[in-house]
């Protein structure tokens, strides 16, 4: 029966995968159903834009470079890149906005959630994890641009 779970790109190191082991078996349910039970959505803050991964983000970190802090308002941003193509809207899609010459960030027209960010020509988009519906699945495994992080940021700031 563990076979052909093994198979299911869903199935990779997280501990929470076993009870999707233990789900199936419970309720038969096949490999592709629980794919596609499993696949990614997010959106932004108000629902104007929801989106919709059909592969798991891969190379997630955090940046806390001065674009990125400027976009979101916040020190540090997650994110995570994606196949565009496997990027789908349910309805509206987001804005964009050029932050630099050859990069364009996303954000919902209406509530102003940062979205995504794509450089011209990619076929890679970076989304935001704290879009995701469950970004407790998506663990950032680096920080770039660290540099650019504010002192209070730092834990022996904070741990006084
Ligand atoms: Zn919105
Ligand atoms: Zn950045």
């Amino acid at each position: 029966m563990p076979f052909p779970y093994r198979m299911c790109r869903i199935f990779n190191s997280n501990w929470y995968h076993f009870l999707w082991y233990a789900y199936t078996t419970v309720f038969s349910l096949s490999c592709a159903e629980v794919c596609e039970m499993s696949n990614y959505t997010g959106g932004c803050q108000c629902g104007y834009i929801r989106y919709h991964l059909s592969e798991e983000p891969s190379s997630p970190h955090f940046c806390h470079c001065r674009m990125c802090q400027r976009s979101a308002g916040a020190p540090v941003v997650a994110w995570a890149n994606v196949p565009i193509a496997s990027l789908t809207y349910e309805g509206a899609e987001p804005a964009l906005y050029r932050s630099s010459e050859s990069t364009q960030r996303g954000f919902c027209p209406k509530c102003g959630s940062s979205l995504l960010v794509v450089d011209d020509g990619s076929e890679i988009i970076d989304i935001t994890l704290a879009t995701l519906d469950h970004p407790e699945e998506v663990t950032p495994a680096y920080d770039s641009n660290l540099e650019s992080s504010p002192p209070w940021m730092r834990w022996e700031s904070r741990n006084h």
